[in-house]
């Protein structure tokens, strides 16, 4: 059989033994539900609101902050279903190289009659003067994602919502509900919730080798209301019977993750940089500064990515297209790129390469040769 060589983890990353074995023990250890009074009820309780409490210890956030869902597509979801049934038809901002989780529902947002600005990322990079720009009265909401997924950029959020917050101080108080979509940022690139000071956030735990279909939500804004409706579970944000293995790992891997995100940086790091010269013949699209190591986005000109990609998928390597979430061609990374003023040639010969601490410099080599010789073949 041949050997994979997996280069996917933007797309999701692989479990790590730790969360494979909390995942396992928790299921077959804590049997009841959260919510039954009985003693194997109270056991799994006491469980889950020891998994909150780690996870807000290790955000430094207070507990009634966190909500855990099936991940971060239906955390982004709860931000924006709330307010699209709540507000009058008034103003959102997002910038137009967001996840599809949050394009689609801004796309509901317009057929609803919200009035929506989308503001170009320029090299993947939101200005602070275009939002500054973009900001009117009308404003209720403003999403911009910490770690795009395609090409790895970072958002100075920090700075975004500062210029939020002090256009609200200027209308005299009113308040903007600030989110961000860091998937891609947790156990990968050091920040603070509370110093980017916004309003909520979205996670997911297989980005940072907890199990898949599990995430959770940061929230601060007492207006943000449940997707789905229920019992009282997470406050009432998300109902349903908690998925109690997949919390209790996600927590250890995020533990994992966050303990060890310098030393992993740099192992990535080193991997980034050896691709980077090894294919430096290649038009690299990821900027080095302000990028996460852990995504790597290059165009190849000879051959679209769809086709260039399964080629290497022949011989083994997992890379990706495009953002990878989904086959849904809206999803593809090509129109983020695009949005980003790559020009068309580029964008459609794209590829994503993207690391884990897993990844080996042995593995970074062979994808480096393969991807070599294939130009080569067909220059
Ligand atoms: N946002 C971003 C930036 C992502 O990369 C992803 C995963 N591809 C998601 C949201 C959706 O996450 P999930 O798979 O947990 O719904």
């Amino acid at each position: 059989m041949q050997e994979i060589r997996y280069f996917d983890s933007a797309a999701t990353t692989i479990m790590s033994r730790t969360a494979l074995d909390v995942y396992q023990h928790v299921a077959s250890t804590y049997i009841g539900n959260p919510s039954s009074l009985h003693a194997e009820g109270i056991k799994a309780k006491e469980k889950l609101d020891q998994a909150r409490e780690d996870l807000c210890a290790l955000l430094s956030v207070p507990k009634e902050t966190i909500t855990f869902t099936g991940g971060a597509s239906e955390a982004n979801a709860i931000v924006f279903n709330s307010l699209v049934w709540r507000l009058q038809k008034p103003h959102v901002i997002i910038s137009n190289i967001e996840h599809s989780s949050i394009t689609e529902y801004v796309r509901l947002m317009k057929q609803l009659g919200w009035k929506v600005t989308t503001i170009n990322a320029p090299g993947g990079f939101i200005k602070r003067e275009d939002l500054r720009k973009a900001l009117t009265k009308q404003t209720r909401l403003v999403s911009l994602m910490l770690v795009n997924n395609v090409v790895g950029t970072i958002q100075d959020i920090q700075a975004l919502v500062e210029e939020v917050r002090t256009y609200e101080k200027e209308q005299g108080g009113r308040k903007i509900h600030f989110h961000t979509d860091a998937t891609q940022a947790l156990g990968k690139i050091p920040f603070s919730l509370e110093s980017l000071g916004v309003d909520s956030a979205a996670f997911s735990a297989h980005k940072f080798h907890g199990p898949k279909g599990v995430g959770f939500l940061y929230n601060i804004d007492p207006a943000i209301e449940s997707l789905s409706r229920g019992g009282g579970q997470e406050n009432g944000l998300r109902p349903g019977t908690e998925n109690l293995p997949g919390i209790v790992s996600m927590v250890e891997a995020a533990k994992e993750a966050v303990g060890k995100i310098a030393e992993h940086e740099k192992q990535v790091k080193q991997i980034n940089t050896l691709l980077r010269q090894r294919l430096s013949f290649l038009q690299t699209i990821s900027p080095i500064e302000s990028c996460s190591p852990y995504i790597l986005n290059i165009a190849t000109k000879n051959l679209p990515s769809e086709v260039f990609t399964r080629m290497l998928y022949d011989k083994g390597f997992c890379v990706s297209s495009g953002s990878a979430c989904s086959n849904n061609a809206k999803q593809k990374g090509e129109g983020v790129l695009a949005s980003m003023q790559v020009p068309p040639s580029l964008a459609k010969s794209s590829i994503r390469i993207s690391f884990s601490a897993d990844t080996t410099t042995e593995e970074a080599e062979a994808l480096a040769e393969a991807i070599t010789t294939l130009i080569q073949e067909h220059a």
